[in-house]
């Protein structure tokens, strides 16, 4: 960290200043230019409030040299997290479909694409039983029931389950029902939650908010990093842009710059970042091409008739077509698909 003094600023000021940054365990270099001095500040400074430091008196500027999330930072761990979900693992090399309804509709339904989407190679089963909707009165999901028949088709496949958390309250109860609690884009920055869930050992899959820099998404995930739970999972879904075509739009270079920035295994959701079902066949291929560690993707036996989403659901046929393409790409690229 930089700190700029003002112009003609006491001696005796600057020195109480240099006191204040030692107490916090800091070390200072003090550097005296002809017009402006500067406080450099060495050591851990992610504990320190930048904008406490920019109220002190004669502060001109405060500039971080490092990145203020640690436990998230590639910096202090430079190998990649690799995540075991009951053997499946994700991260380090390893690409991973998740995949399913954008909500659990009905038991035949959850069966239907479940079985569908395990024969076509994905390993892990997405849907949704508390919905965030925009509208109140949309389609809320089938709430506990769907939770329900999301662990019957677990029984059934054998794949583990990822399924968004909104409430705090439900921490618990995802932790014991679910493999994977999924904290939606809307949530990213709902804190009680992200604590709530860093107390878990559970594997977190953090979706990018909907106007989110990757600084802030990283914070988030150090939230639940801070809390004890080093199981995140980040992911890219599409951020607003000015663009109206797609439904978002997919913040593909994220991916490279989220892997250096972190060791965190790095998914792309592009039912969500583009809303179309015919995006998604590409974007899953860009999206392995630059380096990501899986895909989240929507499959709906009756996109027309689904009861969220059904424009960018694929359906079991274009989702096995994808699959198999997608294997040709990762033989090509050498990724262990
Ligand atoms: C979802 O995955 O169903 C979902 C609502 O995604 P997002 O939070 O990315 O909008
Ligand atoms: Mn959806």
């Amino acid at each position: 960290m930089i700190i700029q003094l003002e112009v003609n600023t006491p001696e005796k000021d600057i020195q109480e200043l240099i006191e204040k940054i030692n107490q916090k365990g800091l070390h200072t270099n003090y550097v005296v230019g002809d017009n402006h001095s500067i406080i450099g500040v060495i050591g851990d400074t992610s504990k320190v409030d930048l904008e406490e430091i920019e109220a002190q008196k004669h502060v001109a500027k405060v500039m971080r040299v490092q990145e203020p999330y640690k436990k998230a930072n590639r910096a202090f761990h430079p190998d990649n997290t690799i995540i075991d979900v009951n053997g499946i693992k994700i991260g380090g090399g390893n690409f991973v479909v998740m995949s399913g309804p954008c909500s659990v509709e009905s038991k035949e339904q959850i069966e239907i694409v479940a079985n569908a989407v395990k024969t076509s190679g994905s390993t892990i089963l997405r849907g949704g039983a508390y919905k965030p909707r925009t509208s109140p009165y949309a389609f809320q999901g089938l709430e506990l029931e769907g939770l329900e028949l999301l662990k019957l088709a677990r029984k059934a496949t054998g794949m583990p389950i990822v399924t968004e958390i909104m409430s705090p309250n439900l921490v618990e109860k995802f932790v014991e029902d679910v493999d994977i609690i999924q904290v939606g884009a809307r949530n990213m920055q709902n804190f009680d939650l992200l604590k709530e869930l860093g107390k878990t050992q559970k594997p977190i899959l953090l979706k990018r908010g909907l106007s989110a820099t990757i600084e802030e998404f990283l914070m988030s995930a150090e939230y639940i990093m801070a809390g004890g739970n080093s199981n995140v999972i980040l992911c890219e879904r599409g951020i607003r842009t000015y663009e109206t075509y797609t439904r978002n739009t997919l913040d593909i270079s994220a991916v490279p710059v989220l892997k250096k920035l972190s060791h965190l295994p790095v998914i792309v959701d592009p039912s969500h970042a583009t809303g179309k079902s015919w995006l998604v066949d590409p974007l899953s291929k860009a999206a392995m091409a630059v380096g990501a560690d899986g895909l989240m993707i929507e499959v709906h036996n009756d996109p027309a008739n689904a009861l969220c989403d059904g424009p960018q659901s694929l359906t079991p046929e274009a989702f096995d077509k994808l699959m198999k393409e997608l294997k040709v790409l990762a033989k090509a690229l050498n990724i262990d698909f």
